[in-house]
């Protein structure tokens, strides 16, 4: 704003000027003009004057100058016009006819040495008598017709100027002045105009450059080395030009000094508002500032600071917000904190072992039955790699732990050997935390289960053994019953009938020992199959033999598809037929009177298929996958009716698969099931290689027992 007031201002001062200036000029120049305009007619009219003409023609050289009629006449003319110094004619070769003063000569040398000819002329020069500037305005006039004299009138230089001054208002500073070129082109100045002293003594004014400038209003310097504007105008009577100058160092002292002003309010307004925005800054960051110091102590933990900032504007909301973060922050934690030592005394009250991975496999987090599992302290468990604390084998290898699997992963029967020396049975299950944690990496909970397969094995042992046991008095019931029945020969009495219920509830009673003993050995792994070359057809006609008597009491249509002999298998054939007669029976069991049971035989690929197909009661959906599993038996239906123990599927999964085959069921409920079991082909490859073991045993392996007569070998 300042800049912009300050160049307006300027340049309207400078316009004015310059208006002022020229327009001043211009009346003085014209002022100048018409005087020298009318004193150059004042003499023309003198020399066109009759009786001066006439006393011309006249003109006696004898008479004495003074007394001449020329000479009244130009002194009449002075006497007339008391600006006139002096008056006088001169002959072409400077011979003075005439005038009005006596030192004439010397002036008429110098009037001759400057102008001559036709020209009227107006010049300055220094008069030769006293040296003072004076004005010289002549004429030409013809002399006795041959002879071109020139009449010459002389003005005192002050008294001309005193009639041309004006008071045009220039004001103190304006100068003009009169200007000529000498004959070596340097600009002299004739005389001054107005107030001009220094211009009238300094003869050179080279420096302002008027000629150049003729017509115009400029810039420049002074002979004083000042800065002027200087307006020029031609006065035409006389080649020379009149130069209105201004001091402008003076004239525009008010505008320097607006400007000094000015620059100095700039100053002054930089600094205040610096100083005022330094102190705005100051007011508005240093709460700011505590806030933030605030907020680096919250961030640290110190969940305690409160900024004190009791303010109603965005600062107050600010530090309000921060407090509240501080508040939330500290519940927060302490409830982290709570939930940690619920953690905790959850981990440290399971029996299981619970630990925490990192990347490098280092434990980041234990349990106490962790350490105590390898007795060791929680303290010197926590950082250390987990293969080197815990020493797990599986099937006497070292365990090898797959960390990166992406879903939950189990390792069962995993061993590991205690400070003490005892074996742990353990199970370990692997879970990975989220991968895009930078911490943790995996969970491990393991679990000993020593205690839990002593047990199992305790139940198996006695479960075995109870079996057994029950063997001998079973075999001599049956046995005595026998006994009697043949002694009883009445056959329709109702002692017969006795014996006969007593008879089946003993073979019952067998078969649910021999299932038990068969489980038992299952589990306890010392279940030993005789596998011989045996024949699948033979099997599986004489399995649906067995059961023809329990099918026709039950009015069941039992059928086989299939051949009566061939379609070699390896296998233990007795306990090939006890898992066919199984599912016969539990086909002819769930399937009620009036149905249709149908056995088949045939080769599927390099397998042999044997299947049972019943209309029975069928099998829900989600029993399914229940079905091979120990004691499993599906509810409701037949079931109540049926006696059974849910062994026999269990018994006969372990057994097919111990044949290399696989057993399956399709089912409908109410529609019926077929069970299907796959046992490998006996190829002629397989025949000769285990004919060529047999030989280098060099023995066979033995009697043949039935899976299920099989002594205990306890
Ligand atoms: P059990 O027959 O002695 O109960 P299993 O292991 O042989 O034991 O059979 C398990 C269960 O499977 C049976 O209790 C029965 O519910 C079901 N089941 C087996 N075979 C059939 C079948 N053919 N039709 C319907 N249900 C069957």
């Amino acid at each position: 704003v300042s800049v912009v007031a300050y160049i307006t201002i300027s340049n309207q001062l400078t316009t004015k000027t310059v208006n002022q200036i020229a327009s001043i000029a211009v009346k003085q120049n014209q002022k100048i003009n018409a005087l020298l305009e009318s004193k150059q007619e004042d003499v023309l009219r003198l020399a066109n004057q009759y009786d001066l003409q006439a006393a011309i023609n006249s003109y006696d050289a004898s008479t004495t100058k003074n007394s001449s009629p020329i000479n009244a006449i130009l002194s009449d003319k002075e006497t007339q016009d008391s600006a006139i110094q002096s008056i006088y004619l001169t002959s072409e070769s400077n011979t003075v006819y005439a005038s009005t003063t006596a030192d004439v000569g010397a002036k008429a040398t110098v009037q001759g040495n400057t102008k001559a000819g036709q020209e009227n002329s107006i010049t300055i020069q220094p008069d030769p008598s006293d040296g003072i500037d004076t004005l010289y305005i002549s004429t030409p006039m013809i002399i006795n017709q041959v002879d071109v004299g020139r009449l010459t009138f002389t003005y005192d230089i002050d008294d001309f100027v005193a009639t041309i001054q004006d008071y045009t208002g220039l004001g103190n500073t304006g100068d003009t002045i009169v200007a000529a070129q000498d004959d070596s082109g340097h600009t002299i100045s004739l005389f001054p105009l107005r107030f001009n002293a220094g211009a009238a003594l300094s003869t050179r004014l080279d420096s302002l450059q008027l000629f150049n400038h003729v017509g115009s209003t400029y810039h420049s310097i002074d002979y004083n080395g000042h800065s002027v504007m200087v307006s020029v105008q031609p006065v035409a009577y006389a080649n020379w030009v009149t130069a209105t100058t201004i001091d402008t160092s003076e004239e525009f002292q008010p505008i320097m000094q607006l400007r000094d002003t000015l620059i100095l309010i700039v100053i002054a307004s930089v600094i205040v508002i610096t100083l005022i925005a330094l102190y705005v800054t100051q007011i508005i960051t240093s709460p700011i500032l505590r806030i933030a110091a605030a907020s680096k102590r919250i961030g640290t933990g110190d969940f305690d600071t409160r900024v004190e900032e009791h303010r109603h504007d965005e600062i107050g909301t600010l530090a309000d917000s921060i407090n509240l973060m501080g508040a939330s922050l500290k519940s927060f934690v302490s409830g982290i904190e709570s939930q940690r030592n619920h953690l905790s005394i959850i981990l440290n009250s399971t029996n299981d072992s619970i630990l925490t991975l990192d990347r490098q496999g280092l434990i980041t987090t234990a349990n106490r039955v962790a350490a105590e599992l390898v007795g060791l302290n929680l303290n010197d468990v926590i950082g250390k790699p987990m293969n080197h604390i815990f020493r797990l084998t599986s099937g006497s290898q070292p365990l090898t732990i797959f960390y990166n699997a992406a879903e939950t992963k189990t390792y069962s029967n995993v061993e590991l050997i205690d400070s003490a020396g005892q074996t742990h049975f353990l199970k370990l299950i692997v879970a990975r935390l989220d991968s895009n944690q930078a911490g943790d990496q995996n969970i491990i909970t393991i679990r000993d289960e020593t205690k839990n397969r002593e047990l199992e094995n305790m139940k198996v042992d006695f479960v075995s053994m109870a079996a057994h046991e029950l063997r001998t008095p079973l075999a001599a019931i049956r046995g005595y019953i026998e006994l009697v029945k043949m002694k009883q020969t009445d056959e329709s009495s109702e002692i017969s009938g006795y014996l006969n219920k007593s008879l089946s509830s003993a073979a019952e009673l067998g078969s649910l020992i021999n299932n038990l003993l068969g489980v038992s050995r299952i589990e306890r792994g010392t279940l030993t199959l005789n596998m011989e070359k045996s024949d699948l057809a033979a099997s599986v006609t004489r399995a649906v033999t067995d059961v023809g008597f329990t099918a026709r009491d039950k009015h069941i249509d039992l059928k086989y598809n299939g051949p009566k002999t061939g379609y070699l298998v390896s296998a233990d054939e007795s306990a090939l037929r006890e898992v066919i007669a199984n599912l016969l029976n539990n086909a002819i069991n769930y399937t009620p009177s009036g149905g249709s049971v149908i056995a088949e035989l045939k080769q599927d690929g390099l397998l042999y298929r044997v299947s049972v197909k019943d209309t029975g009661i069928g099998i829900p959906a989600a029993a399914v996958p229940n079905l091979f599993t120990k004691f499993f038996r599906v509810k409701g239906g037949l079931d109540s009716g049926n006696k059974g123990t849910g062994l026999g599927l269990f018994i006969a999964k372990s057994i097919i698969e111990r044949h290399g085959g696989t057993i399956s069921v399709e089912s409908k409920e109410g529609a019926g099931s077929t069970f299907s079991f796959t046992i490998p082909i006996l190829t002629p490859e397989k025949l000769a290689a285990m004919q060529a073991k047999e030989q280098d045993q060099g023995i066979k392996t033995g009697v043949h027992h039935g899976w299920v007569t099989k002594n205990i070998n306890r």
